[in-house]
């Protein structure tokens, strides 16, 4: 995938596609299958905004039997087998635990029903739930004793180990097949043509050109910025603001939900006690998520040392057992969502919304509150594409056909590598672990990791920087590898990673320089927190 932002100029395409997230990515991915010349806009890096930043779970639906929602559950269910097959390196099933109390809702009766009713709803042996004695619950959860509790609920959600890779793997899928994808281009407008949007205005904000992006059909999936895009007309959702902290403890074998002991007046978006989860990563810890309503504009702000504290705060009243303590928070994740009640303040329960699809002659407006359903809607929203152009509606084609790296390995490629480093490309490039370790072309250095802290290799800078459009160390670190996504990367691994960079990409001493310093900037808080 090579950037050429000069001819996004010089194309005129069936789809032009606002927003390299996991919605814009899966509807390049989804249109390109179905034969439509695709142009996919990204204003950053690909899935640098709050897609990097989900806690990670792929919801197999459990929680939506709550509100009975039945047609979520099997949607969720039906999502979460589709990506582990299409995405077997990225997305695998991951056991979730509730440990059940008392009579009520949480109790083993209630929750023995809501199990029976899942496991009707599910076609996949794999992901079936079943009620757990207490001393399962004990192995699965160690770090605590959960006085009171009487044994757990559990099922399967699945976890995808980097949320940041799978939009990637989309939009590597669609070049493959022709679409044109630039990241650092931003739309700066529509382009409207006899009463219907003919294309978009964009800026490349590395060159500072500005040229027209034209297209039969728009589509905005640029998430919290889709106002800022389709200008004044459209509603502005009101958005929360969502974080995740990554400690640095193992604390759990599954994903372990506990109720918050927060009330509706400490968290009003979403009405008080909501469950908050452990999820184990990397061999540390995420824990999440904690709302707050956002008012500035998308990309104005960040998180504040005061509200990393609450949640882990949060936790520790939870479980106090657990105990955790500041110095133990080795990153945090946070993005913005929309609520469900546009241009509203939400009393309890806003984060409700599912899925919003917008039309008008030329253009289409896909928001989603899910990571875990981003593919579907985006075919949804192809559909609607496929509608516009006056093209036969199709079966979603990128159900069955394996993403970028999605299809089996060949363990032969990569024979020559010590086990774990083989074990980690898999990990990263599925099927095309083979084809990034044989770009090193010889030179054992490339196959070595960058120090002695990390996994990850020289030649996954390679590949990153000639293939996969990496444009800073930061999205190196942050986003096509894991050195910096679960905690700051040591300065030995940075620089590195910045030699490898420097001479394909012509930075001098002072870029190198600067790289390094942003590419440290997001772990700058955590200085804060001590
Ligand atoms: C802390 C947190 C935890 C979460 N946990 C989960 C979870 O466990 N499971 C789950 O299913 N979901 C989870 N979510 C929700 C999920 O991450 C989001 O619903 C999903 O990632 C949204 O994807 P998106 O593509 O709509 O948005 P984004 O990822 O924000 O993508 C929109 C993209 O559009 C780009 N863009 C904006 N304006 C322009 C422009 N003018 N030109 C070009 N590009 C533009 C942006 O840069 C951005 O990259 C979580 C979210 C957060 C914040």
């Amino acid at each position: 995938m090579l950037r050429d932002a000069p001819s996004l100029a010089n194309g005129h395409y069936d789809l032009v596609i606002v927003g390299g997230g996991a919605y814009g990515a899966a509807a390049a991915w989804e249109a390109s299958l179905r034969g439509l010349a695709v142009a996919l806009l990204e204003q950053g890096d690909f899935a640098s905004a709050t897609s990097a930043n989900s806690l990670k779970l792929i919801h197999g639906g459990f929680r939506y039997l709550q509100s009975m929602d039945l047609a979520r559950v099997r949607l969720s269910l039906n999502e979460l087998a589709i990506l582990c097959r299409i995405a077997p390196h990225l997305v695998a099933p991951q056991p979730c635990l509730l440990p059940t109390r008392g009579l009520g809702k949480q109790g083993r009766l209630a929750l023995a029903a809501a199990l029976g009713l899942y496991n009707l709803l599910n076609q996949h042996d794999n992901l079936r739930g079943r009620l757990v004695s207490r001393r399962e619950v004990a192995q699965m959860f160690p770090a605590c004793s959960l006085p009171g509790a009487s044994g757990g609920a559990l099922w399967h959600d699945g976890l995808v180990h980097d949320s940041e890779r799978l939009p990637l793997s989309y939009a590597l899928g669609a070049a493959q097949r022709g679409a044109v994808a630039a990241n650092y281009v931003q739309a700066t407008g529509l382009l409207r043509e006899g009463g219907r949007v003919a294309g978009v205005t964009a800026r490349d904000r590395l060159s500072g050109d500005e040229f027209a992006v034209r297209g039969r059909v728009v589509m905005l999936a640029a998430g919290p910025w889709d106002g800022q895009v389709a200008g004044q007309k459209w509603p502005q959702p009101a958005l929360a603001a969502a974080l995740n902290l990554v400690v640095n403890r193992d604390l759990c074998r599954s994903t372990v939900a506990l109720r918050s002991p927060l009330g509706r007046m400490e968290d009003p978006v979403c009405g008080g006690h909501r469950f908050i989860f452990m999820v184990p990563w990397r061999g540390r810890t995420l824990l999440g998520t904690a709302y707050r309503l956002y008012l500035g504009q998308p990309g104005q702000d960040g998180p504040k040392a005061p509200e990393i504290l609450a949640l882990l705060h949060e936790f520790n009243q939870a479980c106090p057992e657990l105990g955790l303590t500041p110095d133990e928070i080795c990153f945090y994740h946070w993005g913005l969502l929309p609520l469900a009640q546009p241009g509203r303040t939400p009393a309890g329960g806003g984060l409700a919304v599912k899925r919003r699809i917008d039309e008008q002659p030329g253009l289409i407006l896909v928001t989603g509150a899910k990571y875990t359903t981003a593919r579907a809607v985006a075919c949804e929203a192809v559909d609607r594409v496929c509608g516009q152009l006056g093209r036969p509606q199709r079966a979603q084609l990128s159900a069955k056909e394996p993403v970028w790296g999605g299809a089996p390995v060949s363990d032969v490629e990569l024979a020559s590598l010590p086990a774990a480093s083989a074990a980690h490309l898999r990990a990263q490039y599925g099927g095309q672990a083979g084809a990034v370790a044989a770009l090193a072309q010889g030179r054992a250095g490339l196959l070595e990791p960058l120090a002695p802290d990390t996994p990850v290799l020289g030649c996954e800078v390679v590949q990153a920087v000639e293939y996969e459009m990496a444009q800073s160390l930061r999205d190196v670190s942050l986003r096509r590898t894991v050195l910096g996504k679960a905690g700051r990367p040591s300065d030995q691994a940075l620089r590195a990673a910045c030699a490898i960079m420097a001479p394909r990409l012509g930075w001098d001493q002072a870029r190198q320089e600067r790289e390094l310093a942003q590419a440290l900037a997001p772990y700058r808080i955590l200085q804060e927190l001590k």
